[in-house]
């Protein structure tokens, strides 16, 4: 057993909040060189490389990477082994986003009552999502989510026969809506399987994977590479002004279902693709 004070989580938090919205990391910049030269539209090559040159400028400056500094969404993986003390977990992790949002001088884009729309004026709460590992380390990520892109999202339940074509129609069809809107060069996160809430879960699970990366199973890994495919054909181009890259990269993420369905998500990730992480 390994017994862990919450409020350790504090400092932590803030630092991951702050480095995530400032910090760009070299996965994302490579790839974003990468796809440079391969745009074939000049505008589109120039956008791309304005957009490196702000990451880089962000870093240097310790400014936030993107005026939208987004709703917190944290992980927590947490081995079977810790024992919690002290304040409630929940409230030592908003803790730590109170606090990053407030040091790093990002801006504060979370309301209260979705209908009352009042801001919080902390950006809290964050959106948590945690999970038992084995051994005695809790993992945290945090990704900070802005609204463009994931206004975007979308979640279908499509019946088994409507099958693989259904599933790339599917996701396809959702980066064609989005256009411009989501800030592309995307990062296109699909979730397949479980059921509506969890293949939502899954989506946003995949945009964790380092671009570049393909899934395990061939198979899947083949649909990946179909999916760029035919979403670099579409002809939106980066930040929608026409050109060959209108994403980075596809990942899909699955999960065994039920006999009569099929659970399909989409969630869309801007060029700012925002994450930071820590072993406690
Ligand atoms: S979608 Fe991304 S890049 Fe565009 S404004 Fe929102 S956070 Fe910024």
């Amino acid at each position: 057993m390994r017994v862990i004070n919450t409020v350790e989580l504090v400092p932590l938090i803030r630092k991951l909040t702050m480095k995530a919205c400032i910090e760009l990391d070299d996965n994302l910049i490579g790839a974003l060189e990468e796809s440079e030269k391969r745009e074939e539209s000049p505008l589109g090559k120039e956008i791309i490389g304005t957009l490196v040159e702000n990451a880089r400028a962000a870093k240097d400056e310790g400014l936030a990477c993107c005026q939208d500094t987004g709703i917190l969404v944290v992980y927590l993986s947490i081995g079977q082994e810790v024992v919690w003390q002290g304040n409630p977990l929940e409230e030592m992790v908003n803790e730590g986003v109170r606090q990053g949002y407030r040091d790093g001088y990002l801006r504060n884009s979370v309301v209260l009552d979705p209908f009352l729309r009042e801001n919080s004026g902390d950006n809290t709460p964050c959106v948590l999502h945690t999970d038992i590992i084995p051994g005695d380390r809790v993992k945290i990520l945090v990704m900070p989510k802005g609204a463009g892109s994931e206004n975007m999202g979308r979640v279908q339940v499509l019946t088994p026969a409507q099958g693989k074509a259904g599933v790339k129609d599917f996701v396809v069809e959702t980066v064609e809506k989005a256009g411009g809107k989501a800030c592309p060069p995307l990062i296109v996160g699909v979730g397949v399987g479980g059921t509506m809430e969890k293949s939502a879960f899954l989506a946003k699970e995949a945009l964790k994977r380092p671009i570049g990366e393909r899934h395990r199973e061939k198979h899947i890994a083949e649909l990946e590479d179909e999916l760029l495919e035919e979403i670099n054909r579409l002809g939106i181009g980066p930040l929608g002004v026409g050109g060959r890259i209108t994403a980075l990269d596809v990942h899909i993420e699955v999960y065994p279902c039920h006999i009569a369905s099929l659970p399909v998500a989409v969630n869309l990730q801007c060029h700012a693709n925002r994450h930071a992480e820590a072993v406690l």
